[in-house]
């Protein structure tokens, strides 16, 4: 008979350790058992470390439940600390190690402390997912200079200052996936889009750049550019939700990159919804 995933797993969870304010939940598995998992075809990343910015709800969050189903350690990494502790304790229920790793990425020193706090509580980070952001959408004489200092930190800076901050440990490696999550917005202009837009652009002008960068010790820069999808992220007047993009649809995404073969790189991926919502 077909053993239930709740077979393989005892589900003791515990706080195992805390490095200021992490949370590290793991629960209790055996390797025997780890390696089942292998099984799902999932094995290209199992014990795999992986930090997720933007976790604590929308794409960020299917993203980290995804890898750490596929049996990676996970990182949760957003400001709002209860949502990460609480998703940190669910993930333990289910039978996976994951650390909430609560951070304000738009700063030089949220960033570099999210990826100290993750190497100590996890070890060297394998995967970076690049996906924390925030949307400004009015017309560009409306718009000040903190709205475009909020969203450039957000959406390009942060990922300058994490994937530096990781860059060092993937070379030793020889390996890793960093994969940004960009937007369809980064590829056409519209009116009201001017600095979410430019954020957008300008990170897969980063992405393309560091991937030539970085190609050379084996470490592979992705973006994911997806049209509407829906989460929290901005109202999506007038459209259909049932016919929008979910936020499992961009972890299936980041799920095709991560289980690549080593000679194979995902470079860019567009998602569109299939019919226009
Ligand atoms: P969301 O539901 O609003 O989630 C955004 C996430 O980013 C939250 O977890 C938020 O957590 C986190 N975040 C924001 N600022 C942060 C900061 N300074 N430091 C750390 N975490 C921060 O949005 P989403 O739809 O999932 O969007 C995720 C990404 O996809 C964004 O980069 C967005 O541009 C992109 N995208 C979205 C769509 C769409 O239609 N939804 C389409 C294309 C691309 P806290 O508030 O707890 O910090």
């Amino acid at each position: 008979m077909k053993k239930g995933f709740s077979d393989f797993f005892h589900c003791l969870v515990r706080p195992h350790r805390a490095y200021g304010d992490t949370m590290i939940i793991e629960a209790n598995v055996s390797p025997h058992e780890s390696q089942s998992m292998n099984n799902s075809g999932a094995g290209a990343i199992q014990g795999k470390v992986t930090l997720v910015t933007g976790a604590s709800r929308g794409i960020g969050l299917a993203v980290a439940r995804s890898l750490a189903r596929m049996g990676a350690q996970v990182a949760l990494c957003a400001r709002d600390e209860g949502r990460l502790a609480a998703i940190a304790n669910e993930l333990g229920r289910d039978g996976h190690k994951a650390a909430a790793i609560p951070a304000d990425v738009s700063q030089a020193s949220g960033a570099a402390s999210a990826v100290q706090r993750t190497e100590q509580a996890l070890g060297p980070i394998e995967i970076l997912v690049n996906n924390a952001g925030i949307g400004y959408f009015a017309p560009v004489q409306e718009a000040s200079e903190e709205n475009w200092d909020a969203v450039i930190d957000t959406n390009l800076k942060s990922v300058f200052l994490l994937s530096k901050a990781v860059a060092p440990g993937m070379i030793r490696l020889h390996g890793g996936h960093i994969i940004n999550i960009a937007s369809l917005a980064g590829k056409s202009a519209f009116a009201g889009g001017s600095i979410y837009c430019a954020s957008k652009w300008g990170l897969l002008g980063l992405t393309q750049c560091m991937a030539e960068d970085l190609r050379p010790h084996g470490i592979r820069v992705s973006a994911i550019c997806p049209g509407s999808v829906n989460t929290e992220f901005s109202p999506h007047v007038g459209k259909d939700p049932a016919k929008m993009l979910q936020p499992e649809d961009v972890a299936h995404a980041v799920e095709a990159i991560v289980t690549q073969e080593p000679q194979s790189f995902i470079s860019e991926i567009l998602l569109r919804p299939t019919q226009k919502p």
